[in-house]
C-alpha cells in the first residue's frame, strides 16, 4: 500500500506515559504511581465539574449541542470577545490541525523555537510542509525576524509559555514578532499555560485581545492545565471571525462530546479553583528550585505548571527517567529534544516529596 509521502519523515508523538502502563510493567499498585509527566493539574478537577459530569452522565446518548453556545457565551464573557471569534476544538491540539489544514500546502514553510510542542511539526508535515526553527529555544525576536525575511514562513508559531521548556516570551516582545510580519503569515500564540505567566509576571500576561485586533493572528488556549481538564479534551481558538470561519471548513461535527461541554462550561464558573491551583503551584515550585541548588544542577525559570531540570554530562536525563519509572514516578524525558533535561510536572506536596526523595537516593548513589 502505497500511503502519503509526508508520512516518511514524521515521528509519533510520545504522549506522556499512562499510570495504566506502569501498573502494568513494574507491577506498581495504581495509587502508589506519581504521574508528574504530562502537566495535568495535581489537584485534579473541580469538584462542581466532577459533579455536573456525574449529573449529565444520562446525556451521554444524546448527540452534544454543535453550535456549544453555552460554553462560547463563557468564553465570550471571560475574554470579552465576540462569540463569532471562537472556535472550540478537541484540545487545542485539533485547532492546531485545522490551522494546518487550512493553510499549509506542500513545501510551504512553518517557523518555529528551536525546541517547542512537538505538534506543530508533526501537522506541518502532514501537510508536506517544511520546517523552520530559530537558533535559540527562547523565543528571541532578532532570530525569529531574521528567519521570517529569510523564509517568508506561511506559519509563525509562538508558545508562550512554551513547552517543554517553561520560559516565556514578554507581551512585548510577541508584539514585536507579529508586528515583523506581513498579513498573509499566521501567527499562532499557543498559551496553553498562560494562566501561570499570567500569575507570575503581568509582563508575560496575553490576552486574546491584545493581540487579535491583527487579522492574521489566533490565540490558543486550553481547559487541559490550570482548569483541570486534560481527560476531557476541550481547548479554544481566538481570532477575528473571518479566520475562524475558515477554521470551521476543517472542524468536524460534534467534535467535542456531550460530557466535555459540560465539564468545560462549569470549569469557566469555577474561578476559585484555578486560583487555588495556581497557589499551589506557585508554593510548591519553589521546593523544586531549592532542590536543583542542592544537587548543583541548572533549571529554567519556570512559568508553567513544570520546570525543567538541565543535567551536566554527569547525569544522563535518560538513566533518571528510566530509574524513577520503576519506582512508580512517571516524568517527561527531554532527550528525543536533544537537551541532556527532564521535564517534571509539579505535583501535590505528597507528589513531590515522593518524587524528591526517589531522585533524591538516585542522585546519591
Ligand atoms: N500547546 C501546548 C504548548 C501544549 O503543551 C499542549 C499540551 N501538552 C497543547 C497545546 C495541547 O493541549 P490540549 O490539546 O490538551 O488542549
Amino acid at each position: 500500500m502505497k500511503f502519503n509521502e509526508a508520512l516518511k519523515n514524521i515521528e509519533i508523538y510520545e504522549a506522556g506515559k499512562p499510570i495504566e502502563l506502569v501498573v502494568r510493567e513494574f507491577g506498581i499498585d495504581a495509587k502508589d504511581v506519581v504521574k508528574l509527566a504530562s502537566n495535568e493539574n495535581p489537584k485534579g478537577c473541580s469538584p462542581k465539574v466532577a459533579e455536573a459530569i456525574a449529573k449529565s452522565a444520562n446525556r451521554a446518548y444524546l448527540y452534544p449541542d454543535d453550535s456549544m453556545f453555552e460554553l462560547k457565551e463563557a468564553l465570550s464573557l471571560r475574554f470579552g470577545v465576540d462569540e463569532k471569534s471562537i472556535i472550540i476544538g478537541a484540545g487545542s491540539d485539533q485547532i492546531l490541525e485545522f490551522i494546518s489544514r487550512a493553510l499549509l500546502m506542500p513545501n510551504d514553510k512553518v517557523l518555529m523555537s528551536q525546541v517547542t510542542f512537538a505538534m506543530y511539526e508533526i501537522y506541518a508535515k502532514q501537510m508536506g510542509a517544511k520546517i523552520v526553527r530559530t537558533a535559540s529555544y527562547q523565543h528571541r525576536v532578532d532570530e525569529f525576524l531574521e528567519a521570517y525575511q529569510e523564509h517568508k514562513p506561511k506559519i509563525v508559531y509562538i508558545c508562550t509559555p512554551n513547552n517543554p521548556t517553561g520560559d516565556a516570551t514578554t507581551k512585548e516582545d510577541v508584539l514585536k514578532i507579529i508586528d515583523g510580519v506581513n498579513s498573509d503569515t499566521l501567527v499562532v500564540v499557543d498559551g496553553a499555560y498562560m494562566e501561570y505567566a499570567a500569575a507570575k509576571d503581568e509582563k508575560y500576561k496575553i490576552v486574546p485581545n491584545d493581540i487579535i485586533n491583527f487579522s492574521n493572528v489566533i490565540y490558543l488556549g486550553t481547559f487541559s492545565k490550570a482548569y483541570g481538564l486534560g481527560g476531557m479534551r476541550v481547548g479554544y481558538g481566538i481570532a477575528t471571525s473571518s479566520l475562524i470561519e475558515e477554521l470551521y471548513k476543517m472542524r468536524p461535527p460534534f467534535n467535542i462530546t456531550t460530557l466535555s461541554l459540560v465539564a468545560a462550561i462549569e470549569a469557566s464558573r469555577d474561578e476559585v479553583f484555578v486560583n487555588e491551583s495556581i497557589a499551589l503551584h506557585t508554593q510548591e515550585i519553589e521546593r523544586y528550585k531549592v532542590f536543583a541548588k542542592e544537587h548543583g544542577f541548572e533549571y529554567i525559570d519556570s512559568y508553567t505548571n513544570f520546570i525543567t531540570y538541565l543535567f551536566s554530562d554527569k547525569i544522563d536525563s535518560t538513566e533518571v527517567a528510566n530509574a524513577l519509572l520503576k519506582e512508580g514516578v512517571i516524568i517527561r524525558n527531554l532527550a528525543s529534544y536533544k537537551m541532556n533535561a527532564v521535564r517534571i510536572t509539579i505535583g501535590t506536596k505528597e507528589q513531590n516529596d515522593r518524587l524528591f526523595e526517589v531522585l533524591r537516593s538516585l542522585l546519591n548513589e
